[in-house]
């Protein structure tokens, strides 16, 4: 296949393995920050054959993985309520929230569907117009063009029965987080090439400027993966810094202008908790005023008292519940999940007690283990 298979093959990898062995004297951590990117790592063995020097850090590259607790308890209160449906992508089926997942919700009796793509939800809420039709659309910048796309197909139709659960982020900012975290043993960054097709290399310049970080804008093929190693490496060596883009066929410096635009139609900037991070300045979306009767969190918290009398109301309301709820399903294990640790690039995820044994994606603890693009569920997957 065009663009894929050459970037596959044995010789061009084992070259670049090669120059990076020859050119590297030092210890490097260089972290990835696309649970795609985590995924061909391991699926590749891409570590083993790399000098031992270099460690690769695995980021909080995946959206499914950082959708915090109380979006997932927001949107199982959603589920719950009467005459709706809320429809999800399939990795949001079994992520946990404090009190449940959305499939013990389903098995709850609520009307919880899954769906590989929003456009499939405008049309469910075409066909049920007499109930609420609630996508739980989740994503970086990626993703985003596609539910917002989905949303303009919903207002073209003139529905109003369609509204978005939003779980939203922006990426550069996780990385700045990682840059000023005093901790942070990270040399360098692979940035996530589908990622700055949409959004552009602009930000990542000025971070790789402001911290003196070296960056390189990669692929997810091995031999995009080598190669973005190979310019870290190039720059750590030099004792230079800079945003080196070694995705070129798919990432234009700008990005794409029609997707950016639209974002910024739509969407605006808010602060955003990333789960086992924290909450991160301005590396949230959400809908803008105008489209805040598509907005479900909106939407629904004027009436949620009538109809839900006792359950969350809106995200800092079930947030709360998360912190004091005592009749957690998983809470006597999530204090023992460590993917912040791994998300900050501290720990890898072997390194978590419970990895293997008492978490795997058939029971996982944390939202790593659940999604493919995870980077506990990556591993674990792979190794067995
Ligand atoms: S193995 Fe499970 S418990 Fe450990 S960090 Fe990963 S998701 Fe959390």
């Amino acid at each position: 296949m065009k663009y894929t298979s050459e970037y596959r093959e044995n010789r061009t990898v084992i070259q670049i393995a090669q120059a990076i062995s020859q050119m590297t004297t030092h210890p490097w951590n260089i972290m990835e920050i696309c649970g795609g990117q985590t995924y061909a790592i391991a699926y590749y063995r891409l570590q083993e054959i790399l000098p031992s020097q270099i460690t690769l850090l695995h980021g909080p590259g995946c959206p499914v993985c950082v959708t915090p607790e109380p979006t997932i308890d927001l949107a199982v209160d959603l589920a719950l309520r009467p005459a709706t449906i809320l429809a999800t992508f399939g990795d949001m089926m079994r992520v946990p929230g404090s009190r449940e997942d959305l499939l013990h919700a389903k098995a709850r009796g609520a009307d919880v569907r899954l769906l590989y793509s929003p456009l499939d939800a405008v049309q469910l809420a075409e066909e049920n117009k007499d109930k609420e039709v609630i996508f739980f659309a989740i994503g970086f910048e990626t993703t985003l063009p596609v539910h917002l796309t989905a949303l303009r197909e919903a207002l073209r139709r003139g529905l109003t029965n369609f509204s978005l659960l939003t779980s939203f982020f922006r990426v550069s900012p996780a990385v700045e987080s990682i840059l000023q975290d005093p901790r942070s043993v990270v040399d360098a960054f692979l940035t996530a090439g589908h990622v700055c097709a949409i959004t552009g290399n602009a930000a990542y310049r000025k971070l790789s400027e402001q911290y003196q970080t070296p960056m390189a804008v990669t692929g997810f093929e091995p031999a995009d993966l080598l190669y973005g190693i190979y310019c870290c490496i190039d720059m750590l060596e030099r004792g230079t810094y800079n945003v080196v883009n070694a995705y070129k066929r798919a990432v234009p410096e700008e990005g794409n202008p029609k997707a950016r635009a639209l974002m910024d139609e739509m969407l605006e900037p808010c602060p955003c908790d990333w789960r086992g991070i924290g909450e991160i300045p301005d590396s949230g979306l959400r809908l803008r005023e105008k489209y805040a009767p598509y907005d479900a969190e909106k939407r629904f918290v004027e009436t949620w008292h009538a109809t839900s009398p006792g359950t969350a109301h809106n995200r800092d309301a079930a947030r709360h519940i998360s912190a004091t709820s005592s009749k957690t399903i998983i809470g006597h294990q999530k204090q023992t999940c460590i993917a912040g640790d791994i998300m900050r690039g501290y720990k890898q995820p072997a390194q978590c007690p419970c990895f293997g044994t008492t978490c795997t994606p058939d029971h996982p603890v944390g939202a790593p283990m659940v999604s493919q693009e995870g980077s506990c569920a990556t591993f674990y997957l792979i190794d067995n």
